[in-house]
């Protein structure tokens, strides 16, 4: 399966690739005043709205459906910006051909079932039109990838991925997290593959928005998909992370956009080398949690008067630790320099605390 790029159709060469417009289609007047603003800023180069929205709960907005479809036509003729719109069936894959529209994008809760994106591929056999496949909402390489394959598989070849992070149970500064490994992982799968980030799925806040495109574009990333609202607090759906156009442009004024370059090999390398970035910051991350927990044993000796060093606590964190270390091919030596470091680190750390 080689895929090629699609960022020739879908914008310029050296330039990421904007994608914005409002999460979902509301009012005829909203969507078009949007793309006008939208086209006025002359930053975006696709023009994006939901017409149908599946929504995780029922009883929330769950779009206009096809009637929508004639306001971006118009919204369209109007500024000449292209339109992408979100399927979720066979039918409005059927209904977004008839009203031309230039890009379709599979949503997060559909790439998760291959029944449905076979049924949509069918749908899109011999096509000519540009498909953006969004990540599963778990965080599945193969559902993602198998997902982009069914595409390919009905000749479709302008076919680019969209990386919206992945569901999580419980707090997280992200609405969905980005797990920047699995999109690096595909994108060594398919190198040439267009790769857009969502950072507003990302984010679920205005706030990060910048952070996480900025990483996405040090990653490489090909383009972004920012969602932008008139009045976005008064959005029918994901009002906290709406931009207004006026912010959109200030965001990506904000941007650094680094040169890439290299050969393919280079490339490769590079990839392997962010790769490695991200799991040092997980290291870091890790050892800081280490270390904070260490604290609170500390303070709990200190308050219980017990000795800092416990011998038999330490031969069974290191027994223990050596044991895992080798079922993953780390050698003994390595696992135990590395322990004991991090266990005088430790020490000294709860020394500090007894004694202050
Ligand atoms: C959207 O783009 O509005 C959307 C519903 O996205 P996702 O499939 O990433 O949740
Ligand atoms: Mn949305």
């Amino acid at each position: 399966m080689k895929i090629q790029s699609v960022h020739p159709f879908l914008g310029n060469i050296g330039q990421p690739i904007i994608i914005s417009g409002p999460c979902s289609a509301e009012t005829e007047e909203q969507l078009i005043e949007t793309a006008i603003e939208l086209s006025k800023t002359r930053k975006v180069n696709l023009f994006r709205a939901g017409i149908w929205k599946p929504r995780t709960r029922p009883g929330n907005f769950e779009g206009i459906g096809k009637e929508a479809l004639l306001w971006l036509k118009k919204a369209k003729e109007l500024t000449g910006l292209r339109t992408a719109i979100e399927v979720g069936t066979p039918e409005h894959v059927e209904h977004a051909l008839k009203a031309e529209v230039d890009v379709l994008w599979i949503g997060a809760r559909t790439t998760v079932n291959p029944f449905v994106v076979q049924e949509i591929a069918d749908a899109l056999k011999g096509v000519d039109i540009v498909v953006l496949v969004k990540n599963p909402v778990n965080p599945d390489i193969e559902l993602w990838d198998g997902a982009i394959e069914r595409i390919f598989n009905a000749n479709v070849k302008g076919i680019g991925a969209i990386h919206r992070g992945f569901s999580k149970f419980g707090n997280s500064k992200y609405r969905n997290i980005p797990q920047w490994e699995l999109p690096i992982e595909l994108k060594r799968r398919h190198p040439e593959m267009t790769l857009i980030c969502d950072p507003s799925h990302i984010c679920g806040r205005r706030d990060t928005l910048f952070e996480v495109a900025q990483q996405a574009l040090d990653l490489s990333y090909n383009g972004l998909m920012i969602e932008s609202h008139l009045h976005p607090e008064k959005a029918w759906s994901d009002s906290e992370q709406q931009v207004t156009p006026e912010n959109l442009v200030h965001l990506l004024d904000s941007l650094k956009i680094r040169k890439q370059g290299g050969t393919e090999k280079n490339q490769q390398i590079e990839l392997l080398r962010q790769h490695i970035n991200l799991l040092d910051k997980e290291l870091i991350e890790v050892l800081n949690k280490r270390m904070c927990i260490s604290d609170q044993i500390g303070t709990h000796k200190k308050e219980n008067q017990l000795t800092i060093l416990q011998a038999e606590r330490w031969i069974e964190v290191l027994e223990s630790t050596v044991k895992e270390g080798l079922d993953k091919k780390l050698s003994k030596e390595f696992i135990e320099k590395i322990y004991s470091i991090i266990h005088v680190e430790s020490i000294n750390r709860q020394n500090e605390i007894m004694n202050h």
